[in-house]
């Protein structure tokens, strides 16, 4: 079987190494210290399901109370050569996902780097409008909708991380009689942040669920 981190699964393996080093940095006693590595090495395996020889060697690399964060993050960007990037969608796909949209401004996604991207989102400057797209069951799904002016602090729903986040609203069909709603979520306004702070599939998943009424 081909060993595949992807971008979220490295973005766990991120918080799990500053985890760590917080560790090292407020605790002084070496049993303890001994524990939490086990720990964070059994989550980070678990969460792979497989050996990987490449995240072994990390925390062979990383596993030293005198690790920094400067020293972790340059062992981190070894790492995430070997991240497997969200598939890139074609014109096609985007316009696919988004068929009610017209004169739809598609981005260039070629230019992204997409070992740090679970799902795609961009703002068309014109209409302030936000797009979102997200492989969902081996299959693009798109949405889109606005956010609310205000901004606060709070939890995305599509990363469950803390961040600048604001209300965004999507219409939506809802029921056989064609009757629309109003859907919203709090979610980060920073969608690159989010991308690299999401460590787990489950929110954005769900997310798109809610808005396709399932
Ligand atoms: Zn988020």
């Amino acid at each position: 079987m081909p060993q595949i981190i992807k971008p979220h699964d490295f973005n766990y393996i991120k918080e799990q190494t500053y985890h760590l080093i917080n560790a090292y940095q407020s605790v002084n006693d070496p049993r303890t210290i001994a524990t939490f590595e086990g720990l964070i090495e059994e989550k980070i395996n678990r969460r792979l399901k497989e050996k990987y020889e490449k995240v072994d060697l990390f925390l062979e690399q990383v596993m030293t109370p005198s690790m920094t964060k400067t020293r972790a993050d340059s062992y981190l960007s070894q790492l995430q050569t070997e991240v497997l990037p969200l598939e890139q969608p074609s014109d096609k796909q985007i316009q696919k996902c988004f068929r009610k949209v017209k004169k739809l401004k598609i981005p260039d996604i070629s230019k992204w780097e997409l070992t740090r991207y679970s799902y795609l989102s961009w703002t068309d400057s014109g209409s302030q409008k936000k797009y979102m797209m997200a492989p969902i069951n081996q299959q693009f799904v798109g949405l889109y909708g606005h956010f609310e002016p205000s901004i606060k602090k709070g939890i995305c729903a599509v990363c469950q991380h803390e961040a600048n986040v604001s209300l965004f609203l999507t219409t939506t069909k809802a029921g056989a009689d064609g009757s629309y709603t109003k859907k919203g979520n709090y979610i980060c306004v920073d969608s690159d942040q989010c991308n690299y702070q999401l460590t787990s599939l489950k929110g954005i998943t769900e997310f798109f669920a809610r808005y396709q009424g399932k």
